[in-house]
């Protein structure tokens, strides 16, 4: 069968995730890559394909089945969503929860004008954690949801910490409060506080000569950032942060506390621990990218997000093939 043209628009760490996350998906083929950048300074990881000017991208329109959207949440992707759902059948990972059904409203008239998909807000989270929560509160309509997130690095925070007098390097991690989980865990349904969900870690280079209890004091009181929570502050050298603090790890768990029939109790876990954020996040996108050209395929249209598409459809597997595999 023909491969599935992919094309990438917007080229950062989920632009690269997304094409190392192709080369592991032979049924798809990255054809080309747009940035507002001069394409000349953009450099792909090892894939020999073109970059082209953003500016350009509608002369593509016939190129292309699926163009992935890896622009920022922020301020690409409300403006870029639209846009590019005009041309193509469109994937991608918005993360502004407040504005979902916003964004949704402004993919979907462009989407169904032009008779394609625009299939939003895939990754983890929103994304994978989003299906699991509508499992739970719709499996156990008894019941709490919890999520946790991490360990994971926070980008706010770290920016927080490297503003601090004395600190050379710094990095901030936050930790879901393992005492919080294990009482969610053994069906407690408790209400747990900002405080008590989450704690925050730190990892420090120190200036030439800074003292460390006064960094470390700077940090454990800062308003807003640090003062709510329960934040350890480590101070190591630089050659151990090089080593072991340049990933951008993240995660968390979805958990379902219920219970049914005569007070059965039941819980339901997900968890996710990622070495990479970007990287996996790139990984839903390229699953949800198949699903995105079958769906196109059969004659939809309109914006979806993770909560319309059937599992099946994520596979490259015939639907015959799936039932033997996994049923
Ligand atoms: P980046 O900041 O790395 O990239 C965003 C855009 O910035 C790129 O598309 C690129 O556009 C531009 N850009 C990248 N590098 C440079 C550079 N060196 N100089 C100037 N511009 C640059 O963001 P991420 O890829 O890390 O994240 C993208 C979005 O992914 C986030 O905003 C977040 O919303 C979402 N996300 C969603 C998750 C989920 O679970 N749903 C999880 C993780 C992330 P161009 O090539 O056009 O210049």
């Amino acid at each position: 069968a023909d491969k599935i043209r992919v094309a990438i628009a917007g080229y950062g760490n989920l632009g690269r995730g997304v094409e190392a996350a192709l080369v592991q998906n032979p049924d798809m083929q990255l054809v080309g890559v747009f940035s507002r950048r001069d394409p000349a300074s953009v450099a792909l990881l090892d894939s020999k394909v073109p970059v082209y000017a953003m500016a350009d991208i509608e002369q593509y329109q016939n190129d292309v089945d699926v163009m992935i959207l890896c622009g920022g949440s922020k301020t690409d992707l409300p403006e870029q969503g639209p846009y590019l759902a005009q041309f193509f059948n469109t994937v991608d990972s918005f993360d502004t929860h407040a504005k979902v059904n916003e964004y949704h409203a402004a993919l979907d008239e462009p989407a169904r004008k032009a008779g394609k998909v625009a299939l939003m807000s895939v990754g983890w989270d929103p994304g994978l954690f989003s299906l699991n929560r509508l499992f739970g509160e719709t499996i156990l309509p008894e019941g709490e949801t919890y999520t946790f997130w991490g360990k994971g690095l926070s980008q706010g925070h770290s920016d927080a910490v490297r503003r601090v007098d004395g600190v050379k390097k710094g990095v901030q991690y936050t930790l879901p409060s393992q005492d919080a989980i294990a009482r969610v865990r053994n069906g407690e349904q408790p209400e747990l506080t900002t405080r008590e969900k989450h704690v925050r870690e730190c990892f420090i280079v120190l200036e030439e000569g800074a003292d460390a209890d006064t960094v470390r004091n700077s940090i454990v009181t800062m308003p807003d950032y640090f003062e709510p929570f329960d934040t350890t502050v480590n101070f190591i050298d630089e050659a151990t942060f090089a080593a072991e603090h340049s990933a951008m790890p993240h995660g968390g768990f979805v958990i379902r506390s219920g219970e049914t029939g005569t007070q059965s109790k039941q819980t339901i876990e997900y968890s996710l621990a990622l070495g990479s954020n970007p990287e996996f996040t790139a990984s839903v996108l390229v699953a949800y990218t198949r699903a995105v050209h079958k769906m196109a395929s059969a004659g939809e249209v309109g914006a979806r997000s993770v909560l319309d598409v059937a599992p099946g459809l994520l596979s490259p597997k015939s639907p015959s093939q799936l039932r033997k595999d996994l049923l």
